[in-house]
């Protein structure tokens, strides 16, 4: 039944994310494995700030490792049996002593995840640590945060009661490192109880894991499974590079060479649309962003806009983007994957506001920081762009600009001719 759920919990986010436009991301495969393996693996950018980048290594590592006792766990639960692989392996020496160790091992990283953790929940809850505190994250985020803070404490103690009540049955025979400390407070116990403590502890971890892979979806979390894939489809561009939009290159191009010959207009061509004004005008890069996105604030504390107080947070337009996608998906599976329109847009309507847009300054702070490749920049920038090209929206002061610009080629009320004046003298 969980795998069930998940499977649609999955698909769901999937077929939301091919709502986006084509884009072809298939370059530079040797780049994109070498950047899944710095930037996903390696978490090369998380370590600028020391203390967060620890912590949620040792949380990283260990959601890792501890998948390795999962598979014990999970077949001893298919078969019926009890610990398959150590009755396999204690009359071979040396398979026993690997064995052991490895569960010995995760046992000693688990100890790091549950300080990670508690160090995690203290930061958010406690010292409050400022971007862990915008007014973005309030409901549903903050809940979620704590969900899987707490999940972790609740898996983490299901294994260790189940681990400990297990050697003090065996009388220590397995030989694992920090249960064998901890089953000295099983003592006395007799052996039914600590029957019934491991099978608490087998039961309560197999639950609560799938439990969380069902709920995963829902969750900014999903970012342990999506961050591979966004990091290797990033955008290769070249820092700060913004991307053209071809129909305005070729007006500027036939603009700067009159003797140029405009092409035929084809009547049946459909109207050319300027920018962003939903997720459907966003490419999927875009809206796996927007899945992908780990609600850390990092490109929120750099936002020289969000510093001076203005509205524009880049982690919540990544947050609308993805909520709104959640929205149109909805109501796409609702109507047989026909889109009906609901007089809504990413724009407005509770999502991403005119202020928010206005205020970015383009200086790409935010995907600099971003952990996981996101560009928040990228879909300002096409919203912009709507905005302006579609809507005409703009403020009096860059009206007068962009007239300058169309007449003289230049954001000043100027000729063309009188450009270089300043430099006679
Ligand atoms: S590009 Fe815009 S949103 Fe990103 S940090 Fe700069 S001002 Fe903020
Ligand atoms: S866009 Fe990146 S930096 Fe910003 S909140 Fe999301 S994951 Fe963090």
């Amino acid at each position: 039944m969980a795998a069930f759920y998940a499977y649609r919990g999955y698909r769901r986010v999937y077929k939301n994310i091919m709502l986006g436009k084509k884009e072809d991301l298939s370059d530079h495969q040797s780049e994109r494995i070498k950047n899944v393996l710095l930037v996903a693996f390696g978490q090369k950018k998380m370590f600028k700030n020391m203390t967060p980048a620890v912590l949620h290594f040792f949380i990283y590592f260990g959601f890792i490792v501890t998948q390795i006792e999962l598979i014990e766990i999970f077949i001893d639960g298919v078969l019926g049996t009890h610990r398959i692989i150590f009755h396999a392996v204690e009359n071979i020496a040396a398979l026993r002593f690997i064995y052991v160790s490895t569960i010995s091992f995760i046992e000693i990283v688990s100890i790091f995840v549950f300080i990670a953790t508690v160090a995690f929940l203290c930061r958010r809850f406690l010292i409050k640590v400022p971007r862990l505190n915008k007014p973005e994250l309030k409901g549903f985020p903050v809940q979620d945060a704590a969900t899987i803070l707490l999940s972790e404490i609740y898996l983490l103690i299901c294994i260790f009661s189940m681990n400990t009540a297990d050697m003090a049955m065996h009388h220590g025979e397995y030989g694992f490192a920090v249960s064998g400390m901890l089953m000295h407070l099983f003592s006395g116990w007799d052996y039914t109880a600590l029957h019934y403590v491991e099978r608490l502890g087998w039961w309560g971890h197999m639950v609560g894991v799938l439990a969380l892979l069902v709920y995963l979806p829902y969750s900014k979390h999903l970012h342990i499974i999506l961050a591979f894939f966004n990091v290797y489809f990033a955008r290769l561009n070249p820092k700060g590079y913004i991307s053209n939009m071809p129909e305005i290159t070729k007006e500027i191009k036939l603009m700067m060479d009159p003797s140029a010959t405009p092409p035929p207009v084809d009547a049946n061509a459909a109207p050319v649309k300027f920018g962003a004004k939903d997720v459907f005008d966003l490419s999927w890069k875009n809206l796996l962003d927007a899945y992908t996105c780990t609600e850390c604030g990092r490109c929120t504390s750099a936002c020289p806009a969000n510093q001076t107080g203005k509205l524009l947070s880049p982690r919540k337009i990544m947050m609308d983007t993805r909520d709104r996608l959640e929205q149109v998906g909805s109501i796409v599976a609702e109507n047989n994957g026909v889109w009906k329109d609901d007089g809504k847009s990413l724009i407005e309507n509770n999502y991403i506001s005119v202020e928010e847009l206005r205020a970015c300054t383009t200086c790409n702070a935010c995907v600099e920081e971003c952990p996981v490749m996101i560009s928040p920049l990228d879909i300002i920038v096409q919203l912009r762009r709507n905005l302006i090209m579609e809507e005409s929206n703009a403020p009096a002061e860059w009206n007068g600009m962009f007239t300058a610009m169309e007449n003289n080629g230049a954001p000043w009320q100027f000729s063309q001719q009188d450009r270089l004046n300043w430099a006679k003298e």
